[in-house]
């Protein structure tokens, strides 16, 4: 019997493509097995930056080194966009890029003309997507992420996205209920993912929208907690932000991409809103719902981002009711307009930026987690400790079997989440 093993880079959208590719090798009658032992190890790559790309090639040569019979197979974004960076590397018998991931098992069996054998074909023509609900990617044996969208028909300047995933398309909602039905039975939470979810339903001619798949969930199916992953600012529609403040089985969680606080560089990047109307969302989410966890991601040192833009984007990002943030630091994505701007900003200001804002990302944390001091919340118990509606680690008194939601009275806060006060109820 052939074993083979997968190794997952990059997003959650990327971590279901994977848990999909071994559920299909597996029904092919492929045993897993580690990377040292397989005589079959797919890497199912991200392009998101040059450290990503990076990354890829140094675990290609490792696998290479510590098992050199293995034949490797790269699939995935870095695949889709540049098959010719990848294909002369040691051992790498196949690039197949996103295109054909789902042709991955039937591929398999035909025989290779060559080694390198490069199979990557036009993204935008792609109607499907691979998927299938994957664990945490913490490594918990718990909250799945089902990701129920892929693609983005939106061009933001820096992003590759688009190239190397295709158009929005969407898991059908009958297909979706189903899953969920299925992952109820052995889960207390599950999270919805996809590449720009809140395009979820928006096809020509149809009228649902992401709240009213969420509103067919909790009717028909019997989970306990769902959550949405990133959803773009002008998707949280008053509809979204109501039914996730009143339902008490979706988590209190707004995460919305932000990018930039300044109005400029939000313009050159080629998003849709302007500091407005993201003010405009995130207010009312805090209106509605006091104590949720809002997060954004927010990039620093855009090419042409002038010491005034930062301060601006800062000082934006200060005024809002953030719980965290997650920082990245612009680079280069060769194809994308931002790459070709001649004004690329010295890595050593890049660096300083994010620094600013990860500072300032910190101290809102900090401050939202005392808040929660006193306070009891609704958590789902992971292997160690537990997270809560609000997105926040919590150090339990005693240990809990993972997956139990229960409600914990927070007694302490630690230097990276909370910790228990003492009384412990599971909710049945
Ligand atoms: S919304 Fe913009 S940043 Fe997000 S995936 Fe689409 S193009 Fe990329």
């Amino acid at each position: 019997m052939q074993r083979f093993h997968v190794h997952n880079f990059g997003c959650r959208a990327s971590q279901a493509d994977g848990a999909a590719l071994e559920t299909a090798l597996a029904a092919k009658g492929l045993e897993a097995s580690d990377s040292t032992q397989a005589d079959i190890v797919v890497l199912n790559t991200c392009t998101v930056t040059a450290t990503a790309d990076d990354d890829v090639r140094q675990k290609i040569r490792r696998v290479h080194r510590e098992n050199p019979d293995a034949r490797i197979l790269v699939t995935g974004c870095y695949a889709q966009r540049a098959p010719e960076e990848l294909v002369g590397l040691p051992g790498v018998r196949w690039v197949i890029g996103n295109s054909h991931k789902t042709q991955i098992p039937s591929l398999l069996d035909e025989p290779v003309p060559y080694h390198g054998f490069v199979q990557v074909g036009d993204i935008f023509e792609q109607h499907d997507f691979f998927s299938a609900p994957v664990e945490d990617a913490a490594g918990h044996r718990t909250r799945p992420n089902l990701k129920i969208q892929d693609g983005c028909n939106n061009r933001c300047s820096f992003c590759i996205i688009p190239f190397v995933r295709g158009r929005s398309r969407c898991a059908p909602a009958d297909q979706v209920i189903d899953q969920i039905r299925y992952l109820a039975t052995r889960y207390r939470e599950v999270v919805l993912s996809g590449i720009n979810l809140g395009r979820w339903g928006r096809e020509p001619g149809s009228t649902v929208r992401l709240a009213d798949l969420i509103c067919r969930v909790l009717d028909e199916t019997q989970i306990e907690r769902l959550r949405l992953s990133s959803v773009e600012p002008m998707d949280w529609s008053d509809d979204l932000l109501d039914l996730v403040a009143t339902s008490p089985r979706i988590a209190k969680h707004v995460h919305a991409p932000l990018q930039s606080g300044s109005d400029t560089v939000l313009r050159r990047m080629h998003r849709k809103y302007r500091p407005r109307h993201y003010e405009d969302r995130i207010k009312r989410a805090r209106a509605l719902m006091p104590n949720a966890a809002i997060g954004a991601d927010v990039m620093v040192g855009f090419p042409g981002e002038s010491e005034a833009e930062f301060e601006e984007s800062r000082a934006f990002i200060e005024s809002l009711p953030f719980t965290y943030l997650h920082v990245f630091t612009y680079s280069d994505r060769p194809g994308t307009p931002a790459a070709e701007n001649a004004s690329q900003i010295a890595m050593p200001v890049r660096k300083t930026r994010n620094r600013i804002l990860r500072d300032l990302a910190a101290q809102k944390n900090l401050e939202f987690r005392r808040a929660m001091l006193g306070k009891t919340l609704s958590a789902v118990t992971l292997d160690h400790g537990a997270l809560t509606g609000n997105y926040l680690q919590v150090e339990l008194a005693t240990p809990r079997p993972a997956n139990e939601l229960i409600e914990i009275e927070i007694g302490g806060v630690t230097p990276a989440g909370l910790r228990e006060h003492s009384s412990l109820l599971v909710i049945q």
